[in-house]
C-alpha cells in the first residue's frame, strides 16, 4: 500500500477512535447523574436506560478494539493484507470497510462456511 494511503487510513482511524472515546465519556457521564429519590417507574426506566447504555458501550468498545487493531497493523506494516491468505486487500474494499482483515475472496469463503454451519444447525433442528 502506498504511504499516502496509509497516512489517510491512520487519520481516519485516529478520528474514529477519538469520536468513540468521546462517546464513551458522555455515556459514563450520564450514568453518574442518577438522583436518589426515584419512584418505581423512574427506577424501571432508569434500569432500561442503564442496560441500553451498557449495550451501547459494549458496541463502542468492540469497534474501538477493531480500530486499535487496525492502527497496530498500520504500525507493524501488516495493514491492508489479508489475515488468511496474505494477499493485498483491494483498496476499494478497505475504503468501504477500513477495519476489515480479510480480502474479498477469503471473506466470501468465510461467509459460505458460516452459512453452511447455520444450515447444518437448522437441519439438525429439523431432525
Ligand atoms: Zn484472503
Amino acid at each position: 500500500m502506498r504511504k499516502t494511503d496509509l497516512v489517510k487510513f491512520k487519520r481516519i482511524f485516529t478520528e474514529q477512535r477519538d469520536q468513540i472515546l468521546m462517546n464513551v465519556a458522555v455515556i459514563d457521564e450520564n450514568l453518574m447523574v442518577r438522583p436518589e429519590d426515584k419512584d418505581e417507574v423512574d427506577q424501571a426506566n432508569a434500569d432500561i436506560e442503564q442496560s441500553m447504555r451498557m449495550q451501547l458501550k459494549s458496541r463502542e468498545s468492540f469497534t474501538l478494539k477493531k480500530i486499535n487493531d487496525s492502527l497496530r497493523r498500520i504500525e507493524d506494516g501488516s495493514y491492508g493484507r489479508c489475515d488468511s491468505c496474505d494477499e493485498y486487500i483491494e483498496l476499494r474494499r478497505l475504503q468501504a470497510r477500513p477495519t476489515t482483515t480479510l480480502c474479498i475472496s477469503c471473506k466470501e469463503e468465510a461467509e459460505k462456511m458460516s452459512a453452511s454451519v447455520m444450515l447444518g444447525h437448522r437441519l439438525q433442528l429439523v431432525h
